[in-house]
């Protein structure tokens, strides 16, 4: 039986599959790209319905292709990124396989490469580069109740408010998904509780310039770590209705009643942290120190940005702020679901090489891991801040892609002996 070979093997073909798959062309590797779905399929099936870009349409795409018939300043919705995402693979007749699964990849012993076992066979490369995503297994953490009467799904099952019984929602989490999911469900009539933990929450716009163009001429995007103490903070941005700041006041005087970190559930009673004033207060904070870092820029560069003071002025605090639940008794609430908007973790049970330390995690450098010839892309703070958005991942794949082709040119060394007598 003949064995399949290509030289690079990217997994994944979201768009940092897409992103390698440019690169590796445009240096002339020859590669394969498997995806066991369709191209983009995170953006297709894994999110809700209403969903549109978190960045406007000018910052949240790759270099080589602009969103078709669309306001660079609009927020495109999750099927037409997938669109955007399968048109950009075509541009460039991306070697790309769909519906087959990588199952298994090892290290071929005594010869270099690796053997993959995938769903439709055994393919061998010189090199992998997983491209499976920084968010594939959804987290729920342990505090979950068991109760039956509870119906319980994570913001990657959600799609859309019909999808839950009727009844009050405990939405645990507020980064851009818990927020824009207990905003929906409460414009849809819902009773909603959102449990509120630490976050940033850039203003959506300052001074006629989206967060997104503050965060890059800040340099923001760009940095290498987190700060310190932040592991646990997540951004709450949104580009739903067209793009807003997300107020957590707003969202509280709608209607929304906050509370703070999701404790623990004892006998059907929910406890929250006494930390949602703290939480508020800090993402207050955060907000100000981009209006003042943008007031800063403005004045060293001399730009005629217009004035914006009303973005300083605050709503009052709501009761729910001011007096926070610090227990729920669910039933009592006519709580009938909890929607866990708790983020992601990564899963390469698959990847059975030693580029992971003794907690799973991938121990790389910008995505070239302790395992030569295995490379992974896509993951949060892979190089920078920006490693796991759209414009991100594709200056990732670039660097990768370029560790690649000099690593050929290694591989495709002779010495002066080996030249003469090929030569000859
Ligand atoms: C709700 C939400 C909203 C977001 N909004 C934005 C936004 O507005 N702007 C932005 O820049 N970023 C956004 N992101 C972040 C990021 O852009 C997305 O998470 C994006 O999907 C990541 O792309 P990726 O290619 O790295 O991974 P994925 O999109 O997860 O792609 C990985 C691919 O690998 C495939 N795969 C996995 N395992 C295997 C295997 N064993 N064999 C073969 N194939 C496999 C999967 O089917 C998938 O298609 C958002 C993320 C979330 C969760």
């Amino acid at each position: 039986m003949t064995i399949e070979k290509t030289d690079t093997l990217v997994i994944g073909a979201g768009q940092a599959g897409v992103a390698m798959s440019e690169h590796l062309s445009k240096l002339d590797v020859p590669h394969l790209v498997l995806e066991r779905n369709r191209i983009a399929e995170r953006w297709r099936t894994e999110r809700w319905d209403s969903l549109v870009c978190n960045g406007p349409a000018w910052h949240d795409r790759f270099p080589g292709l602009e969103f078709k018939d669309a306001d660079p300043d609009a927020f495109i919705p999750k099927d037409q990124v997938a669109a955007y995402f399968e048109a950009y693979a075509k541009k460039f007749n991306a070697p790309i396989r769909t519906g087959v699964e990588v199952k298994k990849v090892v290290r071929n012993v005594g010869r270099p490469g690796f053997t993959i076992e995938t769903s439709e066979g055994t393919i061998e490369a010189n090199r992998v580069v997983a491209a499976t995503g920084p968010f594939q297994r959804p987290i729920i953490p342990p505090v979950a109740p068991k109760d039956d009467r509870l119906t319980q799904i994570h913001s990657a099952q959600y799609r859309n408010p019909g999808q839950l019984p009727e009844g009050a929602v405990l939405v645990v989490g507020a980064g851009s998904s818990g927020v824009q999911i207990a905003d929906e469900l409460q414009r849809a009539g819902k009773k909603v509780y959102l449990s509120v933990g630490a976050h940033d929450r850039p203003p959506r716009a300052y001074r006629n310039r989206d967060f997104c163009w503050w965060l890059g001429v800040l340099g923001e995007w760009d940095a290498a770590a987190m700060k310190p103490g932040t592991e646990h903070v997540t951004i709450a941005v949104s580009g739903a209705r067209g793009g807003h700041t997300v107020d957590f006041r707003g969202l509280a005087h709608q209607g929304i009643t906050l509370v703070g970190m999701t404790k623990s559930f004892d006998d059907g009673v929910a406890s929250f942290q006494p930390d949602l004033a703290e939480n508020i207060a800090r993402g207050d904070a955060n907000y100000l120190s981009l209006l003042d870092a943008a007031d800063a820029y403005i004045e060293r560069n001399g730009l005629d940005l217009p004035e914006e003071p009303e973005a300083r002025k605050k709503l009052p605090d709501p009761d729910c702020l001011t007096n926070p639940l610090l227990s729920l008794d669910l039933a009592a609430a006519g709580v009938t679901s909890i929607v866990w908007a708790t983020g992601f973790a990564v899963d390469y049970s698959w990847l059975q090489v030693n580029a992971f330390d003794e907690k799973g995690k991938p121990k790389h450098q910008r995505g070239v891991s302790s395992e030569p010839g295995v490379y992974f892309v896509g993951l949060p703070w892979l190089s920078r801040r920006g490693s796991t958005f759209i414009w991100g991942v594709w200056h990732d794949a670039k660097y990768i892609a370029d560790h690649i082709a000099t690593q050929r040119k290694y591989f495709a060394y002779r010495d002066a002996a080996h030249r003469a007598s090929t030569s000859a």
